[in-house]
């Protein structure tokens, strides 16, 4: 916090007054109650619709007394006097604040407007509450921050939170900063403003750009994740820097001793990144580049699938759209019926046609034997003939052969003889014209047989040709179909698989949505008063006011006010048991003041709350573990109050700072206590009680200003590989969220609304931020989100708890903290709608 103000106090004309004082100024006092104040835009306000109605102090709750445990008497206070939670961008806007005014000056003027706008600026919202102060955060141009009131017309910032001095804000640093107002309960408008007012702010600065950019990446209004790109024959494409977690891979350089990441020529040869390319490759080879598909790779945490597709989209000209409706996708899956059917038909009739191939075959290589015998026998006969021709000196062979009747002594002797018998040729011995006549009358039967022999292959060929000329352009047509089916399959399939993987990458963005930050509500139990909610279901609730009419509300639970300790520790239990397996797990309650936040957290000892309960259950789930693992619990207990944190597990005053190094928070000089069993909770829980107790009397402060953290760290040693997993558990019970109105804020009490409200912004602030996954999360802003962090970024899981009260008494504090817990869950789908729309535009 700044120092060395007191000169710049010196400039401003008026007075100095410091928070003390201002309390015990009753003439400023009267002057302020006079003035109507035109700066003020109390989100509260506008979505509630209060009336500027200001109230007495005669209901104030006294100091050092918790309404909530003496049966909530701040919930019960007046609305109009509640009023904490103001956040009139108006106050910062250039408009109202000349720098050339003094701020007493301005006050006078206000007055005199009031004929012209009833007491209200022009850009006043009908629904604000003229009476809130506006707290705002002043960022110097040298890198200090101020926390600032708005009240009356005048501007007072916060020396140091110890000091409580309240100074004058002076005019020089109109020039020299930025300005920019708390925000609770974020809404567009409020945005909006605070945007603007930034602008403004800069506007008269001599810094004007650097404290806008600033200024709006601290109020976390502008989405530093957007831009756009101008495509040479594209256009202009608008862009977005989405989050995602990576693989990164990295090699080890020994000179460093450090790893490093590998730049994209080694890597391409390394074994399992270059079958990843080939993969790529193999599937789109047109692509060719393989460092460009290596980028890709990389971009795609080395899925080839969603490479490819991505590809293949980029060329989409050539691909059909993805199945959108039931239609589409009917059509689809009749596409691959029809090419089973295909493929099917394409096999049978390969069957058939190797099976004709295989009798074609058979019936050539018989026709060919068949060929072969009758050439032999051919050769065979004409060797015969030429015998026989011989043998009878060119007698038709059909005559009786002489030498058969000869040899067998029968018949007449040969003629020319005198009974002396004729000595015959040799040849004539041999030949035996049977023998000669079975021969002719066999080749007889040789020819005719190889004339029906040739008759049957020409029968056989020109049945072949016919079936072939048949089957011939049915072939073709089903390897055509063929091919084209494989191409159709290989389509669907690549639609597929990019349909899937868009499914996985929602799928994903959903878990991620619904799973980090969770908001349940629960409803104070209150059988005397007068409900104004009711609960459709148990995860809406409805807010009825006659005047105001109903606002329904929705939540991932909502539990009524019949709902048991038991049932709400239940449906918590899994994600708090997860601090078990390594994960930082955050739950948070968030109410005003006797709408058992405390009740929820902590708990009564016979009936305890969520704190107790996890840590029972902690131990179970650990005892379950022990073969295999063994578990180390430690815990702390802090309080921050007016920005300061004090560890409650240590009897001395101790303030601790905390050091932050990336997402890590340590807190050096924090008592830690080891826990082993639920008395050793106990003792803690006692101890941090008895201490708490003892600083808010030394303060002359309540438990409700305050926030209460409980942290939890379980170390799990695997016996085994000796891995070691580190999770957290923090339990946080907020400092009461409600209004005050300027009649109570006085000297302590204005410090500790201005630190619950810069807190509690900052918190939103940060849920905001988280859920549109913008690139700067403002932790920094109070020592609460800077705590929380660990246990809010990343991998960590959250809970809100919004905690309301039934009594329609409190129907505006309770629309106001409903109003916070659906914001924190709005902006998720908020964001979603928004991609979509960026991705049209
Ligand atoms: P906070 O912490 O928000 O100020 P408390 O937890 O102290 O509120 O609750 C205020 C009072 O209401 C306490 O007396 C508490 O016991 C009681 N109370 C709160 N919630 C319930 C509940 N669900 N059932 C019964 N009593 C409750
Ligand atoms: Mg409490």
């Amino acid at each position: 916090m700044g120092s060395g103000s007191s000169s710049e106090a010196k400039e401003v004309q008026s007075a100095p007054p410091t928070a003390r004082q201002t309390p015990k100024q009753p003439k400023r006092n009267r002057q302020f109650e006079e003035v109507q104040i035109a700066a003020g835009t109390s989100s509260r306000a506008r979505s509630q619709g209060a009336s500027p109605n200001p109230g007495s102090s005669s209901n104030r709750t006294p100091r050092g007394q918790d309404p909530g445990a003496s049966g909530s008497t701040a919930e019960r206070r007046p609305k109009e006097q509640t009023s904490q939670r103001g956040a009139a961008a108006n106050a910062s806007n250039g408009k109202k604040d000349p720098p050339e005014q003094t701020p007493a000056l301005e006050g006078v003027k206000l007055k005199d407007k009031k004929p012209q706008s009833q007491g209200r600026s022009a850009n006043m919202p009908a629904q604000q509450k003229e009476d809130d102060i506006v707290f705002e955060t002043f960022y110097h141009r040298s890198g200090k921050e101020f926390q600032c009131i708005y009240q009356t017309g005048m501007r007072f910032y916060l020396d140091d939170w110890g000091s409580k001095e309240w100074q004058p804000f002076p005019k020089r640093w109109y020039n020299e900063g930025l300005l920019v107002t708390n925000t609770i309960l974020k809404d567009d408008s409020q945005q909006e403003q605070a945007g603007q007012s930034g602008e403004q702010g800069a506007g008269a600065s001599s810094q004007g750009q650097s404290s806008k950019s600033q200024g709006r990446s601290r109020g976390g209004g502008a989405d530093d994740r957007e831009g756009f790109l101008m495509h040479p024959t594209r256009g202009r494409i608008p862009t977005y820097i989405f989050y995602k977690k990576h693989n990164v891979h990295m090699y080890f350089d020994k000179d460093t001793g450090s790893w490093v990441r590998m730049p994209i020529g080694w890597e391409l040869h390394h074994n399992m990144v270059k079958s990843l390319v080939d993969q790529v490759e193999e599937a789109v080879p047109t692509w060719g580049d393989r460092q460009d598909i290596l980028s890709l790779l990389r971009a795609c945490n080395y899925d080839p699938d969603e490479c490819i597709s991505i590809y293949l989209h980029l060329q989409k000209d050539q691909w059909m759209k993805a199945p959108k409706t039931a239609k589409e996708g009917k059509a689809m899956e009749e596409g691959e019926n029809r090419m089973a059917d295909l493929e099917e038909k394409v096999r049978k009739m390969e069957i058939e046609l190797q099976k004709e191939r295989t009798t074609r075959q058979e019936m050539e290589r018989n026709l060919e034997e068949q060929m072969t015998k009758y050439s032999e026998l051919e050769v065979e006969a004409k060797e015969w003939e030429a015998q026989l021709s011989a043998a009878t000196g060119g007698r038709p062979m059909s005559a009786r052969p002489i030498s058969r009747m000869h040899k067998a002594g029968k018949g007449p002797p040969p003629k020319g003889g005198k009974g002396k018998p004729v000595p015959m040729p040799q040849v004539e011995e041999t030949v035996n014209p049977d023998d000669v006549l079975d021969l002719d009358a066999n080749a007889k039967e040789l020819r005719k047989s190889h004339t029906r022999l040739k008759m049957d292959v020409e029968r056989y060929m020109g049945d072949l040709k016919h079936i072939m000329g048949q089957i011939g352009p049915t072939i073709k047509q089903l390897k055509l179909s063929e091919k084209s089916s494989q191409g159709e399959i290989e389509e669907v399939r690549a639609l597929y698989r990019k349909e899937a993987i868009q499914r996985k990458l929602l799928y994903n963005q959903l878990q991620e949505l619904r799973g980090n930050i969770r908001v349940f509500c629960r409803v104070r139990k209150d059988d005397r008063a007068e409900s104004c909610l009711k609960f459709p279901s148990d995860t809406d609730i409805v807010a009825i006011n006659p005047q105001q009419g109903k606002k329904m509300f929705t939540f991932d639970r909502v539990f009524d006010p019949n709902s048991t300790q038991e049932q709400v520790f239940d449906d918590t239990k899994s994600i708090i048991t997860s601090c078990a397996d390594g994960y930082n797990v955050c739950l948070l309650a968030y109410g005003q003041t006797g709408s058992g936040k405390t009740f929820t957290m902590m708990g009564p000892e016979n009936n305890p709350g969520i704190n107790i309960r996890a840590m029972k259950e902690l131990f179970k789930v650990c005892d379950e573990k022990k073969e295999t693992m063994s578990f180390n619990l430690v815990v702390s207990l802090v309080e921050i109050y007016n920005e300061t944190i004090q560890d409650l597990l240590t009897s001395e005053a101790k303030t601790l700072e905390l050091r932050t190094a990336g997402n890590k928070v340590n807190i050096p000089g924090l008592t830690e206590y080891p826990i082993k069993n639920l008395k050793d909770v106990q003792t803690v829980m006692g101890l941090g009680d008895k201490n708490r107790s003892v600083a808010s009397t030394k303060m002359n402060s309540t438990s409700s200003r305050s926030h209460l953290v409980l942290m939890l760290a379980v170390e799990g040693k695997d016996k085994v590989t000796g891995a070691i997993t580190r999770g957290t558990l923090v339990l946080c019970d907020l400092a009461g969220s409600e209004r005050i109105s300027k009649t109570e804020a006085e000297g302590q009490r204005l410090v500790e609304a201005a630190a619950i409200n810069k807190s509690l912004s900052a918190l939103g602030q940060v849920f905001t931020a988280l859920r549109s996954s913008q690139l700067h999360v403002p932790y920094r802003n109070s020592k609460l989100t800077q705590i929380l962090q660990p246990s809010l970024g990343g991998d960590a899981k959250a809970c809100l708890f919004v905690n309301v009260s039934p009594d329609s008494y409190n129907f505006m504090e309770s629309v106001s903290t409903l109003q916070f817990g659906a914001n924190a869950r709005q902006v998720a789908l908020g964001q979603a709608k928004q991609n979509i729309s960026k991705g049209k535009g």
